[in-house]
């Protein structure tokens, strides 16, 4: 293994990647954010504000669960879930969602906004919000506001306010664009709580710090079985945030292997899958370098997968480095694999995942099947698959027996 780089440089970069590609006039509103989070995120009264909120809010620490059912069905490793999908509002986000707003808190702003996709980082941004008494902006392209009703409903009762994006395909990119515009105009009492570990530095740095509570909780939790270390991590990446949330705080113990699963979708054409790291090249999009899924002229390609919290054509500049240096390994789950995993975990275990967390499920099926009894797997399960159920029904409910 080559040397590991756990804190970017002072440009932001972890390896070639990362960094802050930025227009001149926003660059200082970033670094004051640096500056800013440098100076608290050591302090005993940021930390122990944070912990707090994880304990007493979120429910933490999450348990982990051995799947014995499962693991026993498939007759190789033995699968454990830290269940993330336990939390508030379901999902691993709100970790890093009080994270950023207790530091926009901090930093006197009054607003915090985001871009959503499926409505999930929106609405654990207006839950942070609402606890803390911030105002909240989430935009929203109007394709996914048909689509996503139920999360648009949820912010609007929080007290958040959803700005429709009526501009090109109505979709993320779209939102991002918008959310990023409204951003620049008003940096000073605004601030963009940026919903993986993405974006410009700080935020990939930031956002994986707020996530380490994951695999701090599951180190300590696994410590107690026989083995001490589970042998094997698997995480779903789409920006990389719950994977690095598992991950961190097992980099240095060499004999834990970690896998990441990136979506696959419907087959490997451009348009069809969100394979990053697996198809990508290194390029820049929303103001960082990463592997990028982008055509000759260096323009984001379109993506897709079943599970639209994983549909980004980028990745954190984190995973790309630790590509490169094969810290982790970066395999690929395709939709179908990622249904039957919904359903298996669903039936053998009595847990319904979200579509994302389907693919790291299957992902471990895959990876226990290969490996002998007495060889451990800890997934993270970053969330519950209520959001998930009308789609499911709509989409595979014939196909497997629910309609
Ligand atoms: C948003 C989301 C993801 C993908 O985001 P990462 O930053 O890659 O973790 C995964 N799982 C769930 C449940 C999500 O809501």
């Amino acid at each position: 293994m080559s040397t590991m780089v756990k804190t970017p440089n002072k440009e932001g970069y972890f390896g070639e990647y990362g960094g802050s590609f930025l227009p001149p006039n926003l660059q200082p509103v970033m670094d004051e954010i640096t500056k800013t989070y440098e100076g608290i995120r050591n302090s005993p009264g940021f930390k122990e504000e944070l912990t707090a909120l994880y304990q007493d809010y979120v429910g933490r620490p999450s348990p982990i669960f051995y799947a014995k059912n499962l693991s026993k069905k498939i007759g190789g490793a033995q699968i454990y879930m830290k269940r993330e999908d336990l939390n508030h509002t379901g999902a691993h986000k709100i970790n890093h969602c009080l994270g950023e707003a207790l530091l926009a808190k901090k930093m006197g702003k009054k607003k915090v906004i985001a871009e959503t996709g499926a409505g999930q980082h929106g609405v654990a941004l207006a839950t942070a919000a609402a606890l803390l008494g911030l105002e909240c902006d989430i935009y929203m392209g109007e394709v996914d506001i048909a689509k996503e009703h139920p999360n648009v409903i949820r912010m609007k009762i929080l007290g958040a306010t959803v700005i429709p994006v009526k501009s090109g395909l109505r979709t993320l990119k779209e939102a991002v664009d918008e959310a990023f515009t409204a951003y620049v105009k008003d940096p000073v009492t605004q601030f963009y709580a940026i919903g993986s570990v993405v974006g410009p530095h700080p935020f990939p740095m930031m956002v994986r710090d707020f996530q380490t509570i994951v695999g701090l909780e599951a180190k300590e939790q696994f410590a107690k079985s026989p083995g001490g270390l589970p042998d094997n991590l698997v995480a779903c990446v789409g920006g990389g945030s719950n994977a690095l949330g598992l991950f961190t705080a097992f980099m240095d113990d060499e004999s834990v292997k970690m896998h990441g699963a990136e979506p696959a979708g419907k087959s490997f054409k451009t348009g069809e899958h969100a394979a990053t790291m697996t198809l990508g090249k290194p390029g820049v999009i929303h103001g960082f370098r990463c592997y990028l899924l982008q055509d000759n002229e260096g323009n984001p390609s379109p993506v897709y997968s079943v599970a639209s919290g994983l549909d980004y054509p980028g990745v954190g500049p984190e995973h790309s480095y630790l590509k490169d240096i094969e810290r982790v390994e970066y395999t690929t789950i395709n939709d179908k694999e990622a249904i039957d995993a919904f359903f298996e975990l669903s039936r053998e275990e009595g847990i319904i995942p979200a579509l994302e967390s389907a693919h790291a499920v299957a992902s471990a099926m895959k990876l226990a099947a290969t490996l002998p009894k007495d060889r451990t797997i800890l997934l993270n399960l970053s969330g519950r698959g209520d959001k998930d159920i009308d789609f499911i029904v709509e989409n595979y409910g014939k196909e497997y027996g629910i309609a």
